[in-house]
């Protein structure tokens, strides 16, 4: 059984309008954990979905992050891990809220903050290393290297049956500016591997991990360790369901983004009590196992723009998403 851990929470974000768009508004957030969608010729089949919660476009960084991110990110300091992922076709607002800008910084540096904060406060000596790697087309790649210095990686298993990134670099941070030089840094690696790529950057997943490591002070001395994921996720409008004519061109054997297709199912599986959990159908299901399900907290930020351009894009995003929870 692995039923009885905690639920990933689901929670949906609406993006402002950008100064390019016509602001024909397609949907509305009608409280602190429902989306309306409009029906644009009959108001009376509007559709309603239900989240954890919601936050429109007026939602500032730190609301978010400190409402619902940043219970996840104090947990690895007791040891345990947690997933936060965001979910969503490309300009539906990812990036911009597990990455941020300068002036509006989002979930990784005010994580990441939030870390070496606690360290400075706390006795223990706690030993933080960070990992980052994208999955494009289901090979792995170190993002802390630069592409031409390194092929694909292969998934391992060692000797306790733990799954891990072969030959994926681990670099120890001692300060949020080491962390933060290290992460522009591997940001650019990934927008080189997209300029030579059509369609990269909205195709792969960048997994930032950070792994906080200490040792208690009762008798002999524990080690504990403590992991944190934030994913920015391909852009799901490659693993749309339906195609135009409404068949169903989702066959799970031709997947286009076979790891953002299983991840929905691990997700589903894990939130309806599902006994099998298919954490080994994907590339990123498999390295993430030990931290989605069980004890685990996760939680995925559902993204969608504000905007009838995007009504089909959005309705097949809350689709998956509601069927997660
Ligand atoms: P994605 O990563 O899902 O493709 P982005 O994060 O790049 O989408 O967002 C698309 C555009 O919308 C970008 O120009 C981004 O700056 C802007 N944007 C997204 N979310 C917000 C927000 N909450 N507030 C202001 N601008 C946003
Ligand atoms: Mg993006």
């Amino acid at each position: 059984m692995s039923t009885g851990g905690h639920k990933i929470k689901v929670v949906c974000r609406v993006r402002p309008f950008l100064g390019s768009e016509k602001p024909d508004h397609a949907v509305s957030v009608e409280s602190g954990r429902v989306l309306r969608v409009t029906n644009p010729r009959d108001s009376t089949k509007d559709i309603r979905y239900n989240f954890d919660a919601c936050y429109g476009s007026e939602a500032a960084q730190e609301a978010i992050y400190k409402n619902d991110v940043r219970p996840l990110v104090e947990t690895v300091f007791s040891g345990m891990s947690a997933t936060v992922f965001c979910y969503g076709v490309t300009g539906a607002g990812k990036t911009h809220t597990i990455q941020g800008t300068e002036s509006a910084p989002g979930i990784i540096p005010r994580a990441l903050e939030h870390i070496f904060k606690h360290k400075e406060r706390d006795a223990v000596d706690y030993d933080i290393r960070v990992s980052y790697f994208e999955i494009y087309k289901e090979a792995v790649f170190d993002l802390l290297k630069p592409r031409d210095a390194t092929g694909a990686l292969p998934i391992r298993e060692d000797g306790n049956r733990k799954i891990f990134v072969a030959g994926l670099s681990e670099k120890q941070v001692l300060s949020y500016e080491q962390f933060d030089q290290l992460y522009q840094r591997a940001c650019g690696n990934r927008r080189t591997a997209s300029t030579k790529l059509n369609h990269h950057s909205s195709r792969s997943h960048a997994i930032l991990t950070v792994q906080v490591k200490w040792r208690d002070d009762v008798g002999e001395g524990r080690v504990w360790c403590g992991k944190l994921h934030l994913i920015d996720l391909a852009g799901s409008e490659d693993n749309r369901r339906t195609d135009n004519s409404g068949r169903d061109r989702m066959a799970e054997s031709s997947a286009i983004n076979r790891s953002l297709f299983v991840l929905g199912q691990v997700v589903e599986a894990l939130n309806t009590g599902a006994t099998r959990i298919p954490y080994r159908d994907s590339k990123m299901t498999r390295i993430l196992q030990d931290s989605l399900g069980g004890e685990c907290l996760g939680m995925m930020i559902v993204n969608v723009a504000p905007g009838e351009f995007f009504l089909q894009d959005t309705q097949n995003t809350l689709n998956f998403a509601t069927r997660s929870r």
